[in-house]
């Protein structure tokens, strides 16, 4: 099977699991864990944050994120299909008590003027615009990519309106990998910042949080009461760093395979459109009236998984995972349907 369901499908590599085993480990309850230690370290420093923290998961570092930036009754902007209103359970409600002020953006991408048009007046009876949370790259934007101009006007329009602005960078390196700008002019911009090491970059699990001192020591509080203090994690913290050191340069195939599999579905009378393929996702919707279902199904027989993103959308994400000779395969299958 060539598994295209997600970026989180991807399983250690041998080089990755001798990293593991070789950790050094320790308590990371009481920062004992001397390979987390490290991750963080390394982490902060090329974002150019003073501090980072490590997460079981994406999801966890996002929460955190907004329970630090927030109050019950703030609310959040950020665009309609942004993963932390999507795919999160609801947790800003569960976890922070804030609503969410969603922005109508294109392809997951909102603007400084939607923003400014978005941000609540002083009144009793108006949540508190707060935070805004932008995603890079835009998951159900189809991998949509910002670039940092685009981020500019937003950085500033959050100081002057004295907004925090998080950064749900779960795919950021694939982002940065083909705007060829640094982490650290990214970490400049943002008050916190997310990272999966879990998704393309092939690590079996993890997320970074990231930000200055104080917001760190606060995540850290929010990260124990959410139960994702662990211990001898340092196992995990090793994949992570192997991960940031050897598989961030090689996103650049994940997205131009992903690119080559939408210029041949754009092509076909089986598919209605495609969204522009900027990294590595492909997201395209089917012609008449053929399911998302019944492709799937067809699909599978013929040795493929991928996931559906509505009743006649398809979603499928290339990673680390897919050889040389499978992408031949995906490439044959779709243009010989
Ligand atoms: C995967 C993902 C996350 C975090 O997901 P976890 O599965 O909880 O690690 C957050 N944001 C985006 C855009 C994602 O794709």
């Amino acid at each position: 099977m060539i598994n295209l369901i997600s970026d989180t499908v991807t399983k250690p590599s041998q080089a990755m699991l001798a990293a593991m085993m070789a950790a050094e480990v320790g308590d990371d309850v009481f920062g004992q864990d001397p390979t987390i230690n490290e991750l963080e370290t390394y982490a902060a420093s090329l974002f150019g944050k003073e501090k980072a923290l490590f997460c079981p998961s994406g999801t966890m570092t996002n929460q955190i994120a907004i329970k630090a930036h927030t109050q019950p009754l703030d609310e959040v902007i950020c665009d309609y299909t942004s993963h932390v209103y999507q795919y999160e359970t609801g947790g800003y409600a569960f976890h922070s008590g804030v609503s969410m002020n969603l922005l109508q953006g294109t392809n997951g991408k909102i603007t400084a003027d939607q923003i400014a048009a978005a941000i609540k007046p002083d009144f009793d009876w108006l949540p508190v615009s707060r935070l805004v949370v932008i995603e890079n790259t835009c998951n159900k934007g189809g991998g949509s990519i910002y670039q940092l101009p685009e981020i500019q006007p937003i950085r500033a329009l959050c100081s002057a309106k004295g907004l925090a602005l998080h950064l749900d960078g779960a795919r950021l390196f694939n982002a940065l990998v083909e705007t060829g700008e640094s982490p650290s002019d990214w970490g400049a911009a943002f008050d916190s910042i997310s990272i999966c090491l879990s998704k393309g970059l092939g690590a079996p699990v993890g997320s970074l949080l990231l930000g200055d001192a104080g917001f760190i020591k606060k995540a850290r509080r929010l990260r124990k009461v959410m139960g994702g203090g662990m211990r001898q994690a340092g196992y995990l913290a090793a994949a992570g760093l192997y991960a940031l050191k050897n598989n961030v340069d090689r996103l650049a195939i994940d997205n131009e395979r992903a690119r080559k599999i939408g210029a041949i579905l754009a092509t076909k009378d089986y598919v209605e459109s495609v969204r522009p393929v900027q990294s590595n996702i492909v997201i395209f919707d089917l012609a008449g009236e053929i399911t998302a279902a019944d492709f799937l199904e067809k699909l599978e027989g013929k040795g493929i998984l991928g996931v559906a993103f509505g009743p006649q959308t398809i979603r499928l994400t290339f990673h680390l995972d897919v050889t040389e000779e499978m992408m031949g395969r995906v490439e044959d299958i779709l243009e010989n349907w």
